[in-house]
């Protein structure tokens, strides 16, 4: 399938990239690996008359480590996976994108474009809302950053307006009593979670003093689990403290239903994937 006739820019700065957003508005779409756009295009599902190419703008690239993790939006699934920094900080982000699709997706596809995209079934979500990630953006009135919780609006949808451009993602190091983990049910053949988990906890004196536990794949958005992070929390996060809270897991959630599993099916998955992530993180974060 051939795309529809498009006008391709390529800025190389930030500053640029917003001038051609806020001139083309809603007739643009930012390219940065193109692995949902470029297949949306090529079945007509999107038809943007301006194309804007961010991959020549080097400062959305690459990770820096420096009190706070900064993630800049054009990074590939591939650098975060093996950037020796996260494994040691955050082991969290390189374990989920180690799961995504397969070595040609990760060498492509880009963790701006994918949270900017907000597919229902993309793993990074849930991790940023486990993270409590913040999201910069830099549009027309400059720069702002949105709470990765308040990011994902529904299927498909942000709360990035049409000139904004994502820059980078931040967010803290884990220290000592902290862990997190993120475990998935993959798709067998796209590897898009069926139900995928992500869960950060932070353990005082032996008991849950924080938690945090986010679910996509599930419904129309990733969504934070609070009922269940409120039964975890005061516990000694023992198993059957993680197996009780687990059960609350998708109770205040959306599930949908589809070809690839039912609404009950993904239902039972997300408390069998919440407590699997939780007794992980736990225990990473007992050391
Ligand atoms: C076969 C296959 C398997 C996959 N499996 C998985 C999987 O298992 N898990 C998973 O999570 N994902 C999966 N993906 C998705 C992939 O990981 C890409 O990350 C994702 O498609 C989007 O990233 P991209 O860089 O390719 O964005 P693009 O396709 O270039 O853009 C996607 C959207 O985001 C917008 N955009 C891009 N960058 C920015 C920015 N910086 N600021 C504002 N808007 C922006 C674009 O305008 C477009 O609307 C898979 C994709 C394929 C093709």
């Amino acid at each position: 399938m051939i795309p529809s006739a498009f006008e391709y820019h390529t800025p190389t700065s930030v500053a640029e990239a917003v001038s051609l957003l806020e001139q083309y508005g809603d007739e643009a779409k930012v390219l940065a690996g193109g692995h949902s756009l470029l297949p949306a295009m090529k079945l007509r599902l999107a038809a943007p008359g301006v194309i804007i190419d961010i991959n020549k703008i080097a400062e959305l690239r690459g990770v820096v480590i420096n009190g706070n993790i900064n993630i800049g939006a054009l990074t590939t699934w591939s650098t975060i996976e093996h950037h020796g920094g996260l494994k040691s900080s955050c082991s969290m982000l390189p374990e989920a994108v180690a799961q995504i699709g397969d070595i040609q997706v990760r060498n492509r596809g880009t963790i701006g474009g994918s949270l900017a995209h907000a597919d229902p079934a993309a793993d990074t979500p849930a991790v940023v809302m486990a993270l409590d990630a913040q999201i910069r953006v830099h549009g027309p009135g400059g720069e702002r950053m949105i709470a990765a919780g308040d990011f994902f609006t529904d299927m498909l949808t942000t709360s990035l307006e049409p000139t904004e451009l994502i820059t980078a993602i931040t967010c803290n190091p884990l220290g000592a009593g902290e862990g997190a983990a993120y475990v998935k049910f993959p798709h067998p053949a796209s590897r898009y979670a069926i139900v995928g988990a992500a869960v950060y906890v932070k353990l005082a004196g032996g008991t849950v003093g924080a938690c945090r536990v986010a679910i996509t794949g599930a419904g129309p958005k990733a969504e934070r689990q609070t009922a269940t992070e409120q039964a975890i929390l005061n516990t000694d996060g023992s198993a059957e403290a993680i197996a009780k809270a687990a059960e609350e897991a998708g109770a205040e959630m959306d599930v949908l239903g589809d070809i690839h599993a039912s609404e009950d099916y993904r239902r039972a998955m997300i408390k069998v994937y919440a407590r699997r992530a939780l007794t992980k993180a736990i225990e990473r974060a007992r050391g």
